[in-house]
């Protein structure tokens, strides 16, 4: 979006003359101001020649909240509200639909009745959308000439963490991981190497015995994880991984939106015997606690955030049980290292700049002042 806006206006232009829609809504964060603003130009841009005169353009500025980017919780933001998932999927129950989307916001029609004018509405990531004009173009055998047979293509990978320099970039898919750290992020400092990668925050542990995984849908899916939007947050051996564990359960409890109560309460107890084990004060009641609540966590879930506690949390238990219990027994982490919470701000000049204000947002989306 940085570098090229023109695409992902043009795929969107595309998609809306295939399916017929008169308007389309691009998303993007408001503290993305570059990436707003490039886009807004872009879009003014191909107005003015006359490319984009016969569908409406409208595009969005965001909260920061993680849920922004949840499909359903993101139309309820592009009709004015807060970023709360609503019960329907946007296939069924979509933007300014007459009756009620069941929202967290009350509506004046009776709960559980379905419209009969649902304005069933599109949603796809921006780079799905920015493949489109190339595949136009080219041709499908020419977009499947590249990646594997179930996924074709390249990704944009972001990969971040202990690396010698974060970045982003286009592989094609199918890639060993290790491949695209070194391609990406010039892999690993002198005498490092791999314990762990997180594909973002909804998929399973990779460890470091796994590392020549293809990234691809199938292949990340063979080793229990997945692709996410392929952004890859990498920690070495000197990480603790009840620590990243203690980070990413608190992320996602802070970010869960409360409307289901398993997530909330659920993901909010599990991140609370993650930081006791993590400073020494866990007993065994805690890991007891944790199993007990992650078949549960996920119970009459409206959306995917707390299959994500579940399953990212799962894994590191499963992958990493002799860290939990060396935390348990010896009352003390044995790791000296403070960790950022890997929630980018920017990304540029193979730095990386993470989201300092993480540590002070409260539960209910607020902030402790500084
Ligand atoms: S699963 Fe969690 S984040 Fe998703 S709607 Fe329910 S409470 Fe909110």
């Amino acid at each position: 979006m940085r570098a090229n806006p023109y695409q992902l206006v043009e795929g969107l232009m595309i998609a809306a003359f295939a399916v017929e829609a008169a308007e389309v809504y691009i998303c993007i964060k408001a503290s993305y101001e570059t990436e707003l603003e490039r886009v807004t130009v872009a879009v003014q841009e191909l107005q003015q020649a006359g490319i984009c005169d016969d569908c409406t353009v409208n595009i969005v500025a965001g909260p920061d909240e993680y849920l922004f980017g949840e499909e359903k919780a993101m139309l309820e933001v592009i009709e004015g509200k807060s970023p709360l998932p609503r019960l329907f999927p946007p296939y069924e129950q979509g933007l300014f639909a007459r009756s009620p989307e069941l929202g967290w916001e009350a509506t004046p029609v009776a709960v559980g009745a379905r419209s009969d004018d649902p304005h069933p509405t599109l949603v796809n990531n921006v780079e799905t959308m920015s493949n489109v004009p190339h595949i136009l173009a080219r041709g499908a055998d020419w977009f499947r000439s590249m990646g594997t047979a179930g996924s074709p293509g390249t990704v944009v990978c972001t990969v971040v963490g202990d690396v010698v320099a974060p970045d982003v970039g286009e592989v094609e898919l199918g890639t060993a991981l290790r491949d695209v750290i070194d391609a990406v992020s010039s892999g690993l400092p002198e005498g490092r190497t791999v314990k762990a990668v997180f594909s973002g925050v909804a998929n399973a542990v990779v460890t470091g015995a796994d590392l020549d995984v293809p990234v691809s849908y199938e292949g990340l899916a063979a080793v229990g994880s997945g692709m996410g939007s392929a952004g890859f947050i990498v920690y070495d051996d000197t990480a603790c991984m009840v620590d990243a564990a203690y980070r990413f359960s608190r992320f996602l409890s802070i970010e869960s939106c409360g409307q289901c109560s398993p997530c909330k309460l659920g993901s909010a107890e599990i991140t609370q015997c993650l930081q006791r084990i993590e400073t020494g004060a866990g007993t065994d009641r805690d890991l007891e606690i944790m199993r007990g609540w992650l078949p549960r966590v996920t119970d009459g879930s409206r959306c995917y955030l707390a299959s994500e506690e579940r399953i990212v949390v799962s894994s590191i238990l499963r992958a990493f049980p002799e860290e939990f219990a060396d935390h348990i027994e010896h009352h003390r982490c044995p790791v000296d290292r403070q960790d950022p919470m890997p929630k980018l701000v920017d990304l540029a000049g193979g730095h990386a700049t993470y989201d300092e204000t993480f540590w002070r947002k409260r539960s209910d989306w607020t902030y402790d002042p500084e």
